[in-house]
């Protein structure tokens, strides 16, 4: 994978700093281009996901940069796999990533009545015919990357009774599957794409937009390149697994009479560590419950993403950052994990919250009395303001801030250290109170009154500072943390299942958040020292559910888990 800088800002592709768009550029120079016209063309047989984006950021991107346009184009061709529920969340997702087709919504099927004329001037000019082979015989007798393929025995059907077959396929006179309409173009071509290609199959289904009308649908490669051509687009951007099928793009394209002339560009596709983007695997993972939906916030679709709590600004500064090249390669979970931190950390208001709570009593606090601090909402942005947070008698602190017998490197709370709660005071731990089973359930502390505000008037300093809520003010809550959905930086796409991350999601049920977060919206926040979080749609009044959208990027859960290893250590 090449490396890129992760500390500089500035994102690699600018206009005009790309393969592609040094192509469009250079054809709107010369004037073989009057406008960029691209289109982003997803089929509908599942959700939108973040190598989608990848797609959808180039093809919209070019037509922004370059002052032309983008058309979303359903690819609906195969009425077995598509659902309405499809269409909508792909408009929707695409909208959300920040993208607007305007008047440009189109659809393969809008074409089927052309597509199926274009396809008898071929039977006309020689260059179709339907053949009856069986499945299974047009398999075997298409050849190897060795060895040639063998002829039809019904290649060369006359153009009447091809039309007639043709015909009577459209009717409705045959079964699915029993024919097919094949181009003829050469079954001993070097390139097995070339070798005949199926254009037509009959399949007695229901489409979602023309119902009943159809019993012949024509399969991707007839299709795709007619309807650019019918929608005047430039440059067909599509992946790398194309490559190969262009000499058929093209064949179609110079052998009918369409009104345009599109060419098609290949660029690498979006692979990402420990993510699978296969959309069959998607599908089976939500088909047999290995997660709760397509917005299951451990998904990589553009729903999940979003119910997580990924601003979308932060997966297009991704896709800026990793560019396009024409070579597949793997990238970085992290690369898109500092995308969203960056995004977050601009946006996000601080807020503290405890996620597992340890009771701490401070005993020369006077019982019954609160008091108001004051807290910022940002540290970099003082235009965020403050906010009053109440402090009193009994706090919450997180369990793993205190350690009973502390290794050398851990400066937080423990019986008789000095800490600071933030914005508040110092405390020193007094003692511990332990349940039957030895397990630590309350502190018991002191406080130091000239410390309000965390600083101390004789100058004395403490090594850590941590974070805290009022035991009777704060709201109960609960929290979802999402670890990767796989264990492996490359799971086996073919089984899935094995690969899977037992511990993707954690359920923290007895977080207490601070009172403010108990009006939080949609936006995202982030708890302090804890990570970035965001309100899911699951809670309802009186039952907060935060999502973590992700952990912060400090040495702070190093330190933690090095210090788990060494407490475990020190225990046993
Ligand atoms: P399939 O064809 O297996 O159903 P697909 O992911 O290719 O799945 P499409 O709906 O055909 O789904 O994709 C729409 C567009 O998005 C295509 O142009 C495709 O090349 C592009 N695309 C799909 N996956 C990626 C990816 N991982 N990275 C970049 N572009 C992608
Ligand atoms: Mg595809």
């Amino acid at each position: 994978m090449a490396k890129v800088d992760m500390a500089s800002g500035d994102a690699p592709a600018e206009a005009g700093r790309d393969f592609i768009r040094d192509i469009v550029k250079a054809d709107l120079d010369a004037g073989r281009a009057k406008e960029v016209v691209t289109r982003f063309p997803p089929e509908p047989n599942g959700y939108l996901h973040i190598g989608h984006a990848k797609s959808i950021c180039l093809n919209f991107g070019i037509a922004q940069e370059f002052g032309g346009r983008c058309h979303l184009r359903f690819d609906d061709t195969n009425p077995v796999k598509e659902e309405q529920e499809y269409i909508d969340a792909i408009e929707a997702d695409v909208r959300w990533l920040g993208f607007d087709w305007g008047k440009h919504l189109y659809h393969a099927s809008d074409y089927f009545e052309q597509l199926y004329n274009w396809a008898e001037d071929l039977i006309r000019a020689s260059l179709a015919y339907v053949d009856d082979q069986t499945h299974e015989q047009m398999r075997v007798n298409r050849g190897t990357l060795t060895e040639p393929g063998k002829n039809s025995p019904f290649r060369d059907r006359s153009v009447d009774e091809n039309l007639d077959l043709f015909r009577r396929m459209r009717a409705g006179e045959f079964e699915s599957g029993a024919r097919v309409l094949r181009a003829k173009i050469d079954m001993a071509a070097g390139n097995i794409n070339l070798r005949d290609p199926v254009m037509y199959r009959i399949l007695h289904a229901p489409h979602p937009r023309t119902g009943a009308a159809w019993k012949i649908y024509p399969s991707y490669d007839y299709a795709h390149g007619q309807s650019d051509a019918i929608e005047h687009i430039t440059h067909s951007i599509c992946t790398l697994e194309f490559e190969d099928h262009r000499p058929l793009y093209d064949w179609f394209i110079e052998n009918l009479k369409v009104p345009s002339r599109p060419r098609q560009y290949e660029f690498a596709r979006l692979n990402l560590t420990y993510t699978v983007l296969s959309k069959r695997v998607l599908t089976l993972l939500v088909r047999d419950g290995h997660v709760k939906g397509w917005d299951d916030p451990r998904m990589p679709t553009l729903a999940g993403l979003r119910r997580r709590g990924v601003p979308p600004a932060a997966i297009r500064d991704f896709v800026k950052r990793i560019g396009v090249a024409k070579a597949n390669s793997v990238v970085d979970v992290g690369m898109f994990e500092f995308s969203v931190r960056e995004a977050l950390n601009k946006s996000a208001l601080r807020r503290m919250v405890v996620l597992k709570p340890l009771k701490v009593v401070i005993e020369n606090y006077p019982e019954g009395q609160v008091e108001e601090l004051d807290a910022v909402n940002h540290p970099d942005d003082p235009g965020a303001g403050s906010r009053k947070i109440k402090f009193a008698r009994e706090l919450f602190i997180e369990q793993h801030d205190f350690m009973e017998n502390p290794p050398k490197k851990f400066f937080r709370l423990s019986p008789g250290v000095e800490v600071r709660l933030r914005y508040a005071y110092f405390i020193t731990c007094k003692e511990v109170k332990k349940n039957v089973k030895g397990e630590v359930v309350e502190l018991r502390c002191g406080y130091d009154p000239g410390t309000k505000g965390g600083n101390a008037p004789d100058g004395r300093k403490v090594k850590a500072t941590i974070h805290w809520v009022s035991a009777a003010h704060a709201v109960p809550a609960e929290v979802r943390i999402y670890n990767p959905l796989f264990t492996k930086p490359d799971p086996d796409a073919q089984n899935f299942v094995a690969d899977l991350n037992p511990s993707s999601l954690e359920v923290l049920g007895d977080a207490r958040v601070e009172p403010a977060l108990a009006e939080a919206g949609a936006e995202p926040v982030q708890f302090e020292r804890n990570g970035y979080f965001c309100l899911d749609p699951d809670s309802a009044p009186g039952k907060l559910i935060f999502n973590r959208t992700i952990g912060l990027r400090d040495t702070f859960a190093k330190d933690v888990a090095k210090e788990k290893a060494a407490g475990s250590a020190q225990r046993s």
